[in-house]
């Protein structure tokens, strides 16, 4: 895989089209110009990377729109060194963008063959800091707890309780909310022990939060 000339400018255009529809933060801004979204499609969808459209990955999950993905990322207001929390590697583009905005990425995934190639794609990529996990993200990663920041990049029926216990006094968790026809983007801000702040911003669409594993059958 090559990332030339021609893939950078398009990402310029991709940014500028991000830009006018809000996005201000440059440093988000600066990381989706840095990572090639084309490594993380299907052969056959390399041609529209850089538009701002979601595609399907394989397993009926969807790499998200570059807007959602700079969204998200703005309202995690993240930090370098900053342990980030991911729920829903997909393809492991969200997750690269949180490693080269200098983040501490933890990553779970519960469909098996998603979490295999998004490993090996970011370790090609030079970003195998990115710690990645097979496991069901309804749970968190209690053994790695707590997080400054939570990101949720699957529709959730509901503030995911077991995930606000896992930030971090101070941190904050970008999570959208609803039906699967569309949900809510809301910030969560714990800020005490038991006190939590709620924010909700604009409306998407993502694929459901589901809970359980989805193993690949080994094949014969
Ligand atoms: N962040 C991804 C977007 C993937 S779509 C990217 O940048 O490409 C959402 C992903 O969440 C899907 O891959 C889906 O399998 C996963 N997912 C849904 N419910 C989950 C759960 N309970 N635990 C872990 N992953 C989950």
């Amino acid at each position: 895989m090559k990332d030339t000339y021609r893939h950078r400018g398009l990402r310029r255009q991709l940014i500028e089209q991000i830009r006018q529809r809000g996005i201000r933060d440059e440093r988000v801004l600066s990381a989706i110009q840095r990572v090639p979204r084309h490594f993380f499609l299907e052969k056959a969808f390399e041609e529209w990377a850089y538009q701002d459209r979601a595609f399907p990955i394989g397993k009926q999950q969807t790499i998200s729109q570059p807007y959602t993905v700079a969204y998200q990322t703005e309202l995690l207001e993240v930090e370098p060194r900053e342990k980030v929390l991911e729920i829903g590697t997909g393809s492991g583009y969200q997750a690269a963008i949180l490693a080269v905005l200098g983040a501490r990425v933890y990553t779970v995934e519960r469909q098996e063959l998603l979490f295999q190639r998004a490993g090996q794609l970011l370790q090609q990529l030079g970003l195998g800091g990115v710690r990645t996990y097979f496991r069901d993200g309804t749970k968190g990663l209690p053994e790695f707890a707590p997080f400054e920041r939570i990101i949720v990049t699957a529709g959730s029926p509901e503030i995911p309780e077991q995930l606000k216990t896992q930030l971090k006094v101070g941190g904050k968790m970008v999570v959208p909310v609803g039906t699967p026809d569309g949900q809510r983007m809301y910030r969560i801000t714990r800020l005490a022990e038991d006190h939590y702040a709620e924010e909700t911003f604009a409306r998407f669409r993502f694929v459901p939060f589901l809970g359980g594993l989805s193993r690949e059958e080994p094949s014969s």
